[in-house]
């Protein structure tokens, strides 16, 4: 069996013990004589994996008990409407600061349900730093403020969190579990699994329980938080299986030291990347200093036909989904949790190679 690295920013490698795990209890699990893809979401089996997918999070997360976590589908991008069709709903507006496109469609789709405002963007200079947020421009009567933690396309992140007074509205989906976060500092945390999580198909929102029961009249049943919060994400049919895998990733960081030890085991995978990226004379990072993702990192030779054969010569050797975002062009080494620290090491040592090669 080859497996390969993959660089993929999502669907994302998953760790390898989380997929023998998944492959050995595929036919039956635990002597159900049933696979959990088979399952009956009301078996008391089920309601184990997905009660025990709960604790494991809360406890891994320190996710406070006025929180709910709710396990929901429809990506990231369906929490674009369904944030501002639960929250917008007080003064009816909602700021945002724009650093990406993840941010940017989170702030295009709530400006249809109500007066979303841009507080600041870096748009100016292709997402490539976090701006600076002027108070002055900040509404203190805001239902919510959101970021995008994280910006998985641009390879920012936002290093310390916006000072803010009203509820704080993050999208995690490229850096949920990569390191500590104090959840107590949001009113909403949403992420789709398929980048840190597991597999595509399943989003968690973790939601302060105030948030909960102020839905517009027009919310549709399925995009209303009360309805998912009062029947424990069992509405209807939850994505069973992703869910399952989410368990088996969740336990995976539980053995890896928690989310402690997951950053240093991030920081020091970013941390070879970034120094070959700043030490080589053909490969140079579009991003510079704090703002720096531990988990997106792009980069570029400044010349497109060699960025080209870089991706092709990488994907011969086994290091795949190197390519950069179609919007930036170049290269994106996306490194989530269950990218080896190996992975990194034998991509720098292609890259140096690469280097010799090519100059
Ligand atoms: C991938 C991604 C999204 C979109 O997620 P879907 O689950 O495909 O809707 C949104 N925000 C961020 C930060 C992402 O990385």
């Amino acid at each position: 069996m080859a497996r390969v690295f993959n660089f993929s920013a999502g669907p994302a490698m998953l760790p390898e013990k989380v997929l023998q795990t998944a492959a050995a209890e595929m036919l039956d699990y635990k002597g159900t004589g049933e696979s959990v893809m088979e399952m009956s979401h009301r078996s008391k089996e089920y309601q184990a994996i997905i009660d025990e997918t709960e604790a494991l999070l809360r406890e891994i997360m320190g996710i406070p008990d006025n929180y709910k976590v709710l396990f929901l589908q429809g990506g990231a991008s369906t929490q674009f409407a369904m944030i501002p069709l639960n929250l917008m709903t007080g003064s009816g507006k909602a700021d945002f600061v724009v650093t990406g496109q993840w941010a940017s469609k989170a702030y295009q789709e709530a400006a249809r349900y109500g007066d979303a405002k841009a507080v600041a963007s870096s748009k100016d200079k292709t997402f490539s730093y976090i701006p600076e947020i002027d108070k002055n421009e900040c509404r203190p009567d805001a239902d919510y403020f959101h970021i995008c933690l994280n910006n998985t396309i641009y390879g920012t992140r936002f290093a310390k969190l916006p000072e803010v007074d009203v509820p704080l509205v993050a999208d995690m989906s490229s850096c949920i579990l990569s390191e500590p976060v104090d959840v107590s500092k949001f009113a909403l945390i949403y992420a789709g699994a398929q980048k840190n999580m597991g597999p595509a198909g399943l989003t968690v929102v973790i939601i302060r329980e105030d948030m909960i029961g102020k839905a517009k009249d027009i919310t549709p049943t399925m995009l209303n938080y009360q309805i998912h919060a009062d029947n424990g994400s069992m509405y209807n049919t939850p994505p069973t299986y992703s869910i399952y895998v989410l368990k088996l990733v969740l336990e995976w960081v539980k053995e890896m030291g928690g989310l402690e030890a997951m950053k240093a085991h991030n920081e020091k995978k970013a941390a070879i990347i970034y120094d070959f990226l700043d030490s080589s004379k053909m490969f140079k990072a579009t991003v510079e200093g704090e703002a720096r993702s531990l988990m997106n990192i792009p980069f570029v030779t400044g010349n497109d036909e060699l960025d080209a054969k870089f991706v092709s010569e990488a994907k011969k050797a086994g290091f795949i989904n190197l390519k950069g975002h179609r919007s930036v062009g170049g290269m994106r080494a996306s490194v989530y949790n269950a990218m080896p620290v190996e992975g990194c090491e034998k991509l720098v040592e292609f890259m140096k190679k690469f280097e010799e090669e090519n100059s």
